[in-house]
């Protein structure tokens, strides 16, 4: 699938749109969900084009995969959830409805989560 530089996410990048930014390092830009489902709700967005999980996970770099994982520690030390934990989660396809096609990882917590959620 060929990416789409329209979407919202792009424009974030862009600056284009607004994001509430929490972090970024060199790879990655990490702002907070605009309707979020739990007290901390952050998406967590490769800065280069990757549509989704399987695009990201066959095409990128090993230092854009170690920054994602940079982020993931980044916003567990922000939001202090090192002994409360959280949840991160990303969509893709059909089965997983991914509605903005720019790959993206939902950061959950702040709270009880439950078994699991609709998102
Ligand atoms: P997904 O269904 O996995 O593609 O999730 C897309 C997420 O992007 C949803 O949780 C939306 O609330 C979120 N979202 C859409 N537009 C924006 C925006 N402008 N700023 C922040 N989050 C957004």
């Amino acid at each position: 699938m060929a990416y789409n530089k329209n979407n919202i996410f792009a424009k974030i990048l862009r600056r284009e749109a607004d994001a509430e930014i929490v972090y970024e390092n060199d790879h990655v830009l990490c702002f907070n969900d605009i309707f979020p489902k739990s007290k901390i709700h952050v998406l967590i967005i490769p800065k280069n084009e990757y549509s989704n999980i399987y695009d990201f996970s066959k095409n990128s770099s090993i230092n854009e995969k170690e920054s994602i994982f940079v982020a993931f520690q980044a916003l567990i030390d922000l939001f202090k959830l090192d002994k409360k934990g959280c949840r991160i989660i990303t969509n893709h396809d059909v089965d997983g409805r991914q509605e903005v096609p720019h790959l993206h990882f939902h950061f959950l917590g702040g709270q009880d989560l439950g078994k699991m959620i609709n998102i």
